[in-house]
């Protein structure tokens, strides 16, 4: 069976030609995104996804994350393509250079994420959840909130997670229970129970941040009650280094199919004494807030079907390149690889089609994501956001 090999011509091709590089060069800040240096960082980016991702993939399913006393312990060989993403500075690509990000568009940082997500799909979930994570945070923490967490989230020494669900809180999020207590320092501590979070627990980095969903300390029910909190697992000391540990852990991890090594917790948050809760943003403005995440990890799970759909392909073409089944239409002397056969042929290319069709859509969105965000008119204030959940 093939590993997997980033399809970089026929990413570059819908770059340039499809949806035009130059239309996102154009904007400021992207003037030196030009076609070498995407063929470069494409061609490196092919490199990790396909000798070093690709490889664990398999192994990664198999073994799975295990919760060992209280903590997530990923597979083996998971840590090292870790530390090459993070030396890399791949997690940064779309952000600013100011946080320790490549100041790259999300046109090319959307490749990027398909070769992630098609090479080890397990390990690219991790990556998906911090870069929504910072995406929210960029737009809606305050100063001092930014200086504290972008820069180690950015270049993915740290990981952060999206808390929204809970058993009985799934699409209807206004029935959220985990709610927020005012302390007497003017800070909170946050009590509930979190299910399905995705990377709620690991060893690839340092500290975790989750960013939680809870009801205000005053919150009415519904979601008009709902405030955004960073809970961080290890407290951050104001010169930056790690502190106490958080009343935050992972009760349990899920059972799903084909992505075990991606640990998906039950996560309890204030069992003992109350999780260290910073808000984010104003009170009862969470669900907006969370949105902005949220949309941000619509639209990567929407890029994992195309990352999928290229693996299945590359896999189905290697299968039909070398299996040896029935004479060919025209004759042959003996049987011949089953891509001589016209319906075979027909179905590699129907797929073919479907993905060069996805991948043209999903890269124009990112480039309508970089003309929004960087477009001279943008307005100052992030647009509110709403809808339904994952
Ligand atoms: C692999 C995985 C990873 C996840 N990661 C995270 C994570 O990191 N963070 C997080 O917070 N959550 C995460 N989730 C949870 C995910 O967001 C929820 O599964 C989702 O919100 C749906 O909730 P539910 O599973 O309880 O389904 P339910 O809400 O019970 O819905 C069941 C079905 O009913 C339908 N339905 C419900 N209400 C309506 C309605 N009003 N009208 C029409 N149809 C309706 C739904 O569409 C669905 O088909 C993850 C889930 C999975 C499977």
């Amino acid at each position: 069976m093939s590993v997997y090999a980033a399809p970089l011509r026929d990413m570059r091709f819908v770059i340039e030609d499809v949806v035009g590089l130059r239309r996102v060069s154009a904007l400021p800040g992207l003037e030196t995104t030009d076609a070498a240096l995407v063929e470069q960082i494409l061609t490196e980016a092919g490199k990790l996804a396909g000798d070093v991702l690709a490889p664990l993939n398999k192994v990664g399913d198999r073994q799975g994350s295990r919760l060992e006393n209280g903590v997530v312990r990923t597979p083996r060989g998971s840590p090292t393509p870790t530390a090459q993403f993070v030396d890399g500075g791949w997690n940064g690509a779309p952000f600013e250079e100011e946080w320790g990000g490549m100041g790259l568009p999300w046109l090319v940082a959307t490749a990027l994420q398909e070769m992630w997500q098609g090479s080890n799909l397990a390990f690219g979930l991790c990556p998906l959840l911090t870069q929504a994570a910072i995406d929210a945070l960029r737009e809606v923490g305050t100063d001092e909130q930014k200086r504290t967490y972008l820069p180690k989230l950015v270049t993915g020494e740290w990981a952060g997670t999206m808390n929204l669900t809970e058993p009985q809180a799934g699409t209807d999020l206004g029935a959220i229970r985990t709610r927020a207590e005012k302390t007497a320092d003017g800070g909170y501590r946050l009590r509930g129970q979190k299910i399905y979070i995705t990377y709620g627990d690991h060893d690839f980095t340092d500290n975790i941040i989750h960013l939680v969903l809870a009801r205000s300390p005053d919150g009415i029910a519904g979601t008009k009650g709902l405030s955004l909190y960073i809970v961080p697992k290890f407290l951050v000391n104001p010169d930056g280094t790690l502190g106490a540990r958080n009343d935050a852990k992972p009760l349990s991890l899920e059972h799903k199919l084909g992505i075990h090594a991606s640990p998906t917790c039950v996560m309890a948050y204030g069992e003992d004494e109350g999780a260290v809760a910073y808000l984010v943003g104003e009170e009862n403005r969470g669900i907006e807030y969370m949105f902005i995440m949220m949309n941000n990890a619509r639209l990567a799970v929407g890029l994992q079907g195309l990352a999928v759909a290229e693996r299945a392909y590359q896999q189905a073409l290697d299968y039909a390149r070398s299996r040896v089944q029935s004479r060919a239409v025209q004759g042959s002397s003996g049987p011949v690889t089953i891509i001589h056969h016209p319906d075979v042929r027909r179905m590699l290319m129907t797929m073919k089609a479907q993905i060069e069709a996805m991948r043209g859509l999903i890269y124009d969105v990112a480039a309508a994501i970089d003309v929004a965000n960087r477009h001279p008119r943008r307005p100052s204030a992030p647009a509110p956001r709403a809808g339904s959940t994952c």
